[in-house]
């Protein structure tokens, strides 16, 4: 087996962290590229667990001396890929699994070309789940919400463009039941990456018109 490279993105409150903390526990070929950010970490996140937390110059510091893969700015905060990080789960012979958004996804597209990447997105059910699972999570303000939300919003219209002639991801997965999402994801990983024409699912259009309503909503009682 080569191993892959494997981008895993969605909204932030699209369910991916639980997928791929699920995904890396069943599979032993399968190893996670710690980010490195700039945000502060929320409750229960250690460093060098779910991030390296960095401040502001180091990061910065780090992307001159060139020691990252792929780096984005995201709801105001930095986040970035190291290049070490791939390399050690790649020199162990297992496939990494990179938990990225989209500005992120471009770049590891185009240093990866598939077959040596395969890339997913994952959709919410719908609108309605994505901001609820977002003000479940408390360390959200109202502010934060709403720059989620917007993101959330971009992130799926720019997830459907196409990078070098190919599509930015080779599949969608709607997140609406945890166990058939870590399956599908599981399954293609090994799956031998389709060629061709894929539609794009009706859903991603009734998400994004959803997060408008919810968007317009919010801007009317802040
Ligand atoms: P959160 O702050 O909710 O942990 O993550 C916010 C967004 O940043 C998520 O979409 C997550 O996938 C993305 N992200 C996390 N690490 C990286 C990274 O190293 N590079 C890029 N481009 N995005 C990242």
């Amino acid at each position: 087996m080569t191993p892959r490279v494997v981008v895993l993105s969605a909204p932030s409150g699209g369910g991916k962290t639980t997928i791929s903390k699920t995904l890396l526990a069943r599979r032993s070929d399968v190893g996670y590229s710690i980010s490195a950010t700039t945000r502060k970490p929320r409750q229960g996140e250690k460093h060098g667990e779910a991030y390296y937390f960095l401040t502001r110059e180091e990061f910065l510091k780090r992307e001159v001396d060139g020691e990252f893969l792929e780096t984005a700015r995201y709801a105001g905060e930095l986040y970035g890929t190291l290049k070490s990080e791939v390399e050690r789960v790649l020199g162990l012979g297992k496939h990494v699994l990179l938990d990225i958004e989209v500005q992120g996804a471009i770049q590891v597209r185009r240093q990866f070309p598939r077959p040596r990447s395969v890339s997913m997105f994952i959709l919410p059910p719908s609108a309605e789940v994505l901001v609820q699972r977002l003000r479940q999570r408390h360390s959200e303000s109202g502010q934060t919400l709403r720059l989620r939300l917007e993101k959330a919003r971009e992130e799926l219209q720019r997830a459907q463009q196409n990078v070098a002639g190919a599509v930015l991801y080779d599949y969608w997965i709607v997140n609406d039941d945890l166990e058939k999402a870590v399956r599908e994801v599981s399954d293609l990983i090994d799956a031998p990456v389709q060629e061709g024409h894929r539609a794009d699912p009706l859903i991603i259009g009734e998400i994004i018109r959803g997060l408008a309503a919810e968007l317009s909503q919010l801007k009317q009682t802040h």
